[in-house]
């Protein structure tokens, strides 16, 4: 193996979403390129609700660092990219990243929530 694909990323076999940005399940890609994926969630709370993560694996926004910066700005702007392409810029949307049991988080690989499409209610439940 190369040097340039043993450095791929970071990747977890027994993780949800490692798996599915290998396509070992499948998923409804929205876009991706050389950093992020993003797909449809399959439990959609919103007419848009789409997930944005990382082809690596970081478990979860506490474990960011100032490494991720250019991860973490790709990862914003995926979001208001898509927000535009599915018509909820003008409407607004919310971005949401869950951290840990009681921050509602059930995949431990890092993900924003996109969602748009109808109004939020703040605080969230
Ligand atoms: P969280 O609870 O914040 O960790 O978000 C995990 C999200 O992943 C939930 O909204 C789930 O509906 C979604 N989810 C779980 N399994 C899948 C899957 N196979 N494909 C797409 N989304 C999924
Ligand atoms: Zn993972």
């Amino acid at each position: 193996m190369s040097e340039a694909a043993a450095e791929v990323v970071r990747r977890d076999p027994d993780c949800l979403f490692c798996r599915i940005v290998a396509r070992e399940i499948p998923s409804t890609r929205v876009t991706e390129d050389d950093l992020v994926i993003a797909i449809r969630d399959i439990a959609q709370r919103a007419p848009t609700h789409v997930l944005i993560m990382p082809r690596e694996h970081i478990p979860s926004a506490a474990d960011l660092t100032d490494a991720e910066a250019t991860l973490l700005g790709r990862m914003f702007g995926t979001a208001a990219a898509i927000a535009r392409a599915e018509g909820i810029a003008e409407g607004g949307y919310r971005i949401v990243t869950n951290v840990g049991a009681w921050g509602g988080q059930t995949v431990d690989h890092l993900h924003f929530h996109l969602m748009g499409g109808r109004p939020f209610t703040w605080p969230p439940g």
